[in-house]
């Protein structure tokens, strides 16, 4: 009988309906058509209401109950002409996906059928959903959260194969209102870093009125065809191959990167961003990446709150899609070794109204000092909050890239080129200037100038965890199956903590008679001073990095069950609490939501290793060894080969590594007995970490030099060269 794997690799042959034509459109046609956005709202809302609604998106006051009731009405028109039967609150639980309850506009009334849906159904919902992880906030017998509408996110029309559903983008908190969420604490971080951007840019331009903090997110996936996909479990439950050799040609070529996308690829690329667009998801690039059947997807940049729901939904839609292309998309962030894993590069910056961005060089002093205040500021706040920022990318997955051989380390620093490192050298130790330093003894502070090429943007360092690219800072060591808001929460937050500081301190020197530019420049230099150790141009892999670093006395936390310490440390409580963020208790349940799920992935994932060795993997070793047994004994009883001969040593390979892998799975199996009966969540993750996962390496490494043994006929599992090479 043939095995699940020659079934599916044959079922990939007789396939007749891959190479799909997407259907052409223009893009400018369909985009944001499936949004309620400014053009349908001015068309679904009365000009009143219009108005009122896009004046509270640009100012986050109170939506009154009449404005509610219209918006409701209109919605409900848009989505009904449009084919929707039902709405959902969407929104985004810790779980780091979203979540979405639907209802129907149908209900009887009086016996009668009717279609509604009133303001009520529109600002708040409450999701029976005790199950979501609430770290302890919201317990069961009070399981009462609730979802509340989010004006400044657009509702859309999400499409399934059963047709389309009304989504409300919605913040989720308990019935004593905390957060259980991401975007409730992350639309406070923004407007606390908004508010005071403004503030600061007071000092340049007072006309500015608003700042928006600003997001590009690149999404990096891979593809692997679905009938294998299926066939390897460990894939489908956990997202990454727990085993497989790696192939003799994996990305030793480098001949995958930017290199001409496949048919059957772009067929679904074209496909989602169709989408995509009618979502007003404004994707821009598309292109393969370093690693075999490795791509990357890029939407021009948008106001950090949109762009976080729009790479939520992207992940949504791009998994859709791909299935009807008979193919997963996979954004787990290592899902095969040997070859490189996956991040979504977080491109952030500020804009202001006026229509400056804060981290763009200017061309003349004062705009000049504009960007130093900014970019230093960032790179102060950066530096002061290191372990936090290196907290909110922790997860399970993302410790297989963070510090583990590969792009980028665990260790937080910052690459700003050598041109603006000459920048901020001259900042920190101005030339004398004698003519003035005998007129007084006050330091001569002169505005170091910024070199126009670094525009050009092609000084480029691929390796570090944070880049500064020009006129952004891209955060490069966010996981690919990441919600963006967690590392936008802390970002955000930090920064305006840190502008804020930067304010009082300026304010205070301007008191004490300094000049404006004068204060600024004191209060840059001295963060200069104090920030530079995190810094760094060289290549963030090395080995000699490590130990630079920790000359430095920079942090390289490997593991998420210690990194995530930061989140409930003295100093990131008091940075939330006191500007209104995250409450203590908010932040320890944060903690504890991500400590436990961190526990359940290596859980799941050591149960998934101890399953397939034992009933798919040394079954077809001892097969085979069974097979070369017998063999071997026909031959030398029939005399053609002595013992010596007899390949005996083979034999005692394989059957080592089956036992091996018989005695390390029960191993692994007692040390989870063991964590099991931990009670404090932080103790129980490093018990998974520290005690259960080390023995995933060691199966996987007999495991991997069986598959090489083995008659391939007989193997289970999908091979690597067969998962990576998508034709
Ligand atoms: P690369 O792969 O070279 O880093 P991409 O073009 O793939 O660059 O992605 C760059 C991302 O940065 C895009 O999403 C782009 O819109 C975004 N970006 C550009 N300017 C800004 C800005 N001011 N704020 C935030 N993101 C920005
Ligand atoms: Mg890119």
């Amino acid at each position: 009988m043939d095995s699940l794997r020659f079934k599916a690799l044959a079922s990939i042959q007789n396939r007749q309906d891959d190479k799909q034509k997407p259907a052409k459109s223009v893009i400018s046609e369909i985009y944001g058509t499936h949004v309620f956005g400014d053009k349908t709202m001015r068309k679904y809302l009365p000009k009143d209401t219009y108005k009122s609604v896009t004046s509270i998106i640009q100012t986050g006051e109170k939506i009154s109950r009449k404005v509610a009731d219209e918006v409701a009405a209109g919605l409900k028109s848009w989505a009904m002409e449009m084919g929707a039967t039902h709405y959902t609150h969407w929104f985004q639980p810790m779980t780091g996906t979203t979540a979405e309850k639907h209802d129907s506009f149908f209900e009887l009334r009086d016996g009668e059928p009717v279609e509604n849906f009133s303001a009520g159904a529109l600002v708040q919902q409450e999701p029976d959903a005790s199950s979501f992880p609430n770290g302890g906030i919201r317990t069961t017998f009070e399981a009462r959260g609730y979802t509340a509408w989010d004006p400044s996110s657009p509702a859309f029309l999400m499409r399934t194969q059963a047709g389309l559903t009304l989504c409300i983008p919605t913040i989720f908190v308990s019935y004593t209102g905390e957060a259980l969420d991401y975007k409730a604490p992350l639309l406070k971080a923004l407007h606390f870093a908004e508010q005071a951007s403004v503030e600061v840019c007071h000092y340049f331009d007072p006309k500015v009125k608003k700042a928006a903090a600003t997001l590009g997110i690149e999404q990096e996936y891979f593809l692997v065809d679905a009938a294998l996909f299926n066939v390897r479990t460990d894939l489908m439950l956990t997202g990454r191959t727990l085993f497989g050799h790696s192939p003799a040609k994996g990305q030793q070529l480098e001949d995958h990167y930017f290199a001409s996308i496949p048919d059957r690829v772009l067929a679904f690329m074209t496909d989602f961003e169709k989408e995509a667009y009618q979502l007003g998801i404004p994707l821009r690039t598309r292109h393969n990446e370093v690693a075999p059947s490795q791509y990357e997807c890029a939407p021009q940049f948008e106001d950090v709150n949109i762009a976080v729901d729009h790479n939520q939904l992207l992940m949504d839609v791009m998994g859709k899609v791909a299935k009807r292309h008979n193919l997963e998309c996979i954004l787990h962030e290592k899902p095969f070794a040997g070859v490189n894993g996956s991040g979504k590069h977080c491109n952030w910056s500020i804009g202001t109204d006026t229509g400056v961005n804060l981290l763009s060089p200017g061309d003349n002093p004062k705009s000049n000092l504009q960007f130093l205040t900014f970019f230093i500021n960032t790179i102060k706040a950066v530096n002061d909050n290191a372990d936090l920022l290196r907290a909110s990318i922790a997860s399970a997955s993302n410790d297989h890239r963070l510090g583990a051989n590969e792009a980028p380390p665990a260790i937080i620093s910052i690459f700003i080129g050598e041109a603006l490192a000459n920048v901020l050298h001259e900042l920190e130790s101005p030339k004398k200037d004698k003519k003035s330093a005998t007129a007084s003894n006050k330091a001569t502070v002169q505005i170091p100038k910024v070199p126009e090429i670094l525009l050009d943007n092609t000084d480029r360092n691929r390796t570090s965890p944070i880049a500064f690219t020009g006129n952004k800072f891209e955060f490069r060591a966010v996981g690919s199956s990441s919600n963006t808001a967690s590392a936008m929460i802390v970002l955000n937050t930090i920064v305006g903590s840190q502008l804020k500081a930067f304010k009082t301190e300026v304010d205070s020197l301007i008191a004490a008679d300094h000049s404006t530019e004068e204060a600024i420049l004191i209060v840059l230099r001295g963060y200069v001073k104090d920030a530079k150790k995190i810094l760094f141009e060289g290549n963030n892999y090395s080995e000699d990095w490590v130990k630079q670093a920790e000359k430095r006395g920079l942090s390289n936390i490997k593991t998420t069950p210690e990194s995530l310490d930061a989140y409930i440390s003295e100093k990131t409580i008091k940075l939330f609490e006191e500007n209104g963020i995250l409450s203590e208790r908010e932040l320890e349940a944060r903690h504890d939501i991500l400590l436990e799920h961190y526990t359940k992935q290596i859980q799941i994932e050591s149960r998934m290793i101890g399953e397939m060795a034992l009933s798919q993997i040394m079954p077809c070793a001892i097969d085979y060894l069974n097979e070369l047994l017998l063999n071997y004994g026909q031959l030398s009883d029939n005399g053609f080969v002595t013992e010596a001969e007899m390949g005996k040593d083979y034999i005692s390979r394989i059957s080592n590594h089956i036992n091996l892998i018989r005695t390390n799975v029960f191993e692994m199996i007692e040390e989870r007995r063991s964590a099991n009966k931990i009670e404090g969540s932080k103790q129980k993750a490093i018990a998974y970490c520290h005690k259960v996962k080390p023995y995933f390496e060691i199966i996987r490494y007999h495991a991997d030099k069986l598959e090489l043994y083995v008659d391939d006929k007989l193997w289970p599992l999908p091979k690597y060269r067969e998962l990576l090479f998508v034709k």
